[in-house]
């Protein structure tokens, strides 16, 4: 046994094959030729989208305990939109190739040279293109009937804000949090779950005094920056960037952006906007309610301010299996292994009988381990050498193995999917072997 050499040689190939070849992810339609930027979840892809959920949840409530959440509608009435700006400015400039007709972002190409398609340069003028989906309520297709689907998920709580308040018992300052789907037509998706047409976001709109905003910036800024480190990414490919003044969109006083070091370079994994009041001033004005809180203290009406944290949970997945994903050569043979931490892992450990003969007692600890809730694999076929290389490429943390000397020691082999070392554990203590590691990220 040679120890790992930890080399990591992510490509954006690699893991769309990965993602693939293993069940996480599929091009959507892809039977019919595929549809561009959008994508099917498969059963590990689902299971990794629902941890990446829930550290978000558990981070955010812990970070601060006033949080409730939201499930808003993905159609969207034109009003809101129309209010939040979106109509107007949601929008990328785009150019065509006359030649080919081949579609750019116009940030995305080089106007004084040729087209990287066809290699000739007949550019169109650079016009903007909106990037929400459009759409008609009912049978009649006029102005009247116009919706769109969501291109974000905050307006959806800035919009209910009033029923929020007066339904539940919260206070400035406060956290509404929501995940959901939201859909942009980007013009070049690309990168594969990086820009996508249809994807899910985690966001949470902040509300507190305008006086407390600025602390509140810097808190929510660094906090959801610790959060990525705290689910096992490489706090060196980690960094805070604050947004110049040229850069700030109409409405934000402040921006920070948490970046990654892609291979394709530090790009945006999740925006920390200060807002002010532009969200709740805009629908007050657009929808004539007054969105005011009143200040018991000072007996005055005021709009808060928000500080908007938001997090794309397909950039988030594609992030973590950049960051975990390992060639190590071991025995001679290259093997390729995501180092998940537990807590992200979609399978959390592989129950694995030596032999036939040992099934019906491994059975017995997988139907066990299943039945107090972890999320664990059975895997009898081929080769114990191909079973583990199975779940490295999956990013099990841990297998147990039932062999030979099982039945007279109750003991399993529990075999470390980073270290490769072995050591017996006693059946009746898989489950706090389970939970230590659980609990250690
Ligand atoms: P970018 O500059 O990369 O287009 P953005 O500034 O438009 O991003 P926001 O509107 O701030 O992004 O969205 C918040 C988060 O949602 C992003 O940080 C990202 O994680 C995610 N996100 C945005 N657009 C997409 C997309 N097309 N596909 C996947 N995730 C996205």
């Amino acid at each position: 046994m040679t120890t790992p050499t930890n080399s990591s040689a992510a490509t954006l190939e690699k893991l769309v094959a990965l993602c693939k070849r293993r069940g996480f992810v599929y091009q959507s339609a892809e039977i019919y030729g595929g549809l561009n930027g959008v994508y099917d979840f498969g059963h590990l892809g689902y299971l990794l989208k629902e941890n990446i959920k829930q550290s978000w949840k558990q981070a955010i409530t812990t970070t601060e305990p006033n949080i409730v959440f939201l499930d808003g509608s993905l159609l969207g009435a034109a009003d809101v939109w129309k209010a939040s700006g979106h109509v107007e400015h949601f929008s990328d400039p785009m150019v065509d190739c006359m030649n080919c007709k081949h579609r750019y972002r116009t940030d995305d190409v080089d106007l004084e040279r040729a087209c990287p398609h066809c290699g000739k340069k007949a550019w169109t003028a650079a016009r903007q293109f909106n990037m929400m989906f459009q759409t008609n309520l009912g049978a009649a297709a006029d102005q009247a009937s116009v919706a769109y689907l969501r291109p974000e998920t905050a307006q959806s709580i800035f919009i209910n804000f009033k029923n929020v308040l007066s339904t539940y018992r919260v206070k400035v300052p406060f956290g509404i949090a929501q995940i959901g789907k939201a859909f942009r037509n980007e013009i070049t998706p690309k990168q594969f779950l990086f820009r996508m047409r249809e994807f899910e976001q985690m966001e949470l709109e902040w509300f507190c005094k305008p006086e407390n905003s600025a602390y509140y910036f810097e808190r929510w800024s660094q906090a959801r920056k610790d959060f990525f480190s705290s689910i096992g990414i490489n706090p060196e490919r980690i960094r805070l960037r604050p947004h110049e003044k040229n850069e700030l969109s109409h409405y934000s006083v402040a921006c920070n952006d948490v970046e990654y070091r892609f291979p394709f370079g530090w790009k945006e994994l999740e925006g920390i906007a200060h807002r002010g009041n532009y969200d709740l001033s805009q629908h007050s004005k657009f929808s004539g309610k007054d969105l005011g809180v009143y200040d018991e203290e000072t007996k005055q009406t005021y709009l808060p301010d928000v500080v908007e944290s938001s997090v794309g949970v397909d950039r988030l997945f594609l992030t973590l299996l950049f960051d975990a994903y390992y060639e190590d050569v071991v025995d001679n043979e290259t093997r390729v292994v995501l180092r998940f931490s537990p807590k992200i892992a979609p399978i959390k450990a592989a129950i694995m009988p030596l032999t036939k003969k040992q099934t019906e007692a491994a059975e017995k600890i997988y139907a066990d381990l299943r039945r107090k809730g972890y999320q664990i694999q059975f895997d009898e076929s081929g080769s114990i050498g191909k079973r583990y290389r199975r779940q490295d490429e999956i990013g099990t943390p841990v297998c147990f193995t039932y062999d030979f000397d099982s039945e007279n020691d109750h003991k399993v082999t529990a075999r470390n999917r980073d270290t490769l070392t072995q050591e017996r554990i006693a059946i009746d203590q898989l489950e706090q072997y389970l939970d230590a590691m659980l609990k250690n990220r």
